[in-house]
């Protein structure tokens, strides 16, 4: 089967490489220059299944409305003027009840399981290397309320069979010693033993470069302009400069453009751009880094120790297409570091991001059948591409193939939306 995936981001490589290792004849494009260009660049490098859940979850309406007043708040709404954005929040908010939430989690915490052994076989048979660590996660508690929440969490985690350590003051120094400076901030910490972390924009790059050398065909620089629908089926795409490209199926995974492409053909996928932030600093005294992903619950932002370097990443605004660099989120970044592990990096040193993730009003994302012949999606992975990428695309190869799927597709198809399920 002649395949064109549409996107070289962590989702449309990882795709490229399981549809080529199944036996297809696989043209991955992208309108940038290389791969991990897009929002796969500078993630919080967490591959973190202890923590799939989605965003619209039971009390977020009420912090949403509480954090409207706060300057600093993790989550931020502002109008872009498309009726598209009003009708995301609307679904979003209608995903907040307890069941809705259940159901949600209970499909995103069996992929990203489900990603992260695929990541690791994948690991070990091509040898990647991308600064990547295997030693949990860390959710930073710094009051007593959130050990309450942390409580709550970890009953869910024991329920659903995720290893996972509640920790107290003593606890948290033994896995994360640099905390020790600051202890007075410390109030205990939820660990997940088996969440990993590493840089995802270098997983991608390697992944790419290896796809290339098993015979994926790569073209950078290419933006597509439209899928071609012929004879009722998606048959190819046709490039901005006029070229037409054929292929027996095209996977769609273009990050947040995936919406606008699949327009034309009344695919109307719920994939909107929410925005977050990173910085990346060098490091100048390791000992005073973390040792792998400190979540800091206070600010919902996530550090992550590479090998020389320190990934800070988080906030969400709600926003539209908008690239632009706010120095008052940059700033908080800063603080948070500062707060938590002072004498880690320099901070003079600094390279700030910002990417939109690809979310859907679930959290869930859209991997499989389009609906329109010849179409197939992997997209919409919002908070958790880097998580979640290994297994979207080993299941998506194994659908497009006919072969036995590790997990439910229906799960996963946009046909969940206009199935109208109960919330
Ligand atoms: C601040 C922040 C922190 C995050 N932290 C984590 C984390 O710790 N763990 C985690 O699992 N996830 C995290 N994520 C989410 C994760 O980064 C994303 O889910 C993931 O990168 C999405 O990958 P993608 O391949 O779908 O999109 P992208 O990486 O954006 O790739 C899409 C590609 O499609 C290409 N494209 C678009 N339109 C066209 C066109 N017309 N023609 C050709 N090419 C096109 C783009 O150029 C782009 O390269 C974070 C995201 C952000 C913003």
């Amino acid at each position: 089967m002649k395949v064109i995936v549409v996107g070289a981001g962590v989702i449309g490589v990882s795709s490229a490489h399981y549809l080529n290792a199944a036996g297809c004849t696989v043209t991955l494009l992208d309108a940038l220059p290389g791969p991990a260009l897009g929002t796969s660049y500078a993630n919080a490098g967490q591959v973190s299944p202890g923590y799939a859940a989605p965003w619209a979850a039971p009390g977020i309406p009420f912090k949403a409305l509480r954090w409207l007043f706060d300057r600093d708040a993790p989550l931020k709404i502002r109008p872009d003027g498309s009726w598209f954005q009003l009708v995301w929040m609307a679904r979003m908010l209608a995903n907040c009840s307890h069941a809705a939430y259940d159901r949600n989690k209970a499909r995103m915490v069996p992929l990203a399981e489900y990603s992260r052994d695929c990541l690791r076989s994948l690991r070990a048979e091509l040898g990647l290397h991308y600064d990547e660590r295997s030693l949990g996660t860390l959710q930073l508690l710094r009051d007593p309320a959130q050990l309450v929440a942390a409580r709550r969490d970890a009953a869910i985690l024991e329920r659903i069979g995720v290893p996972h350590q509640l920790l107290d003051v003593a606890g948290v120094l033994e896995h994360e010693p640099a905390l020790a400076r600051v202890a007075h901030r410390v109030a205990g910490g939820l660990r997940l033993p088996n969440d990993e972390t590493g840089d995802c924009r270098r997983f991608t790059e390697r992944l790419a470069e290896h796809a290339a050398s098993a015979g994926v065909q790569t073209r950078y620089g290419s933006d597509i302009a439209a899928l071609l629908y012929r004879n009722g089926r998606v048959t190819g795409v046709r490039l901005a400069d006029g070229e037409e490209l054929a292929a027996d199926a095209v996977v769609l995974a273009a990050g947040c453009a995936s919406r606008a492409l699949a327009q034309p053909l009344r695919l109307a996928l719920p994939v909107y751009p929410v925005k977050g932030y990173s910085i990346t600093l060098p490091l100048t005294d390791p000992d005073a880094a973390p040792r792998s992903t400190v979540l800091d619950e206070t600010n919902k932002v996530a550090l992550t120790r590479f090998d020389t370097r320190l990934r800070v990443g988080g906030m969400a605004e709600v926003a539209g297409f908008d690239l632009r660099i706010r120095p008052e989120r940059v700033a908080v970044l800063k603080r948070v570091t500062t707060e938590l592990f002072p004498e880690a990096g320099d901070l003079a040193e600094v390279e700030a991001w910002t990417g939109l993730r690809p979310m859907t009003p679930d959290g869930t994302p859209l991997v499989g059948a389009s609906g329109v012949p010849g179409l197939w999606l992997n997209t919409g992975h919002g908070t958790l591409g880097w998580t979640m990428a290994c297994g979207s695309a080993q299941l998506l190869a194994d659908l497009m193939l006919g072969r036995p799927a590790a997990l439910p597709a229906r799960d996963y198809t946009p046909a969940r939306y206009s199935r109208a399920e109960k919330s």
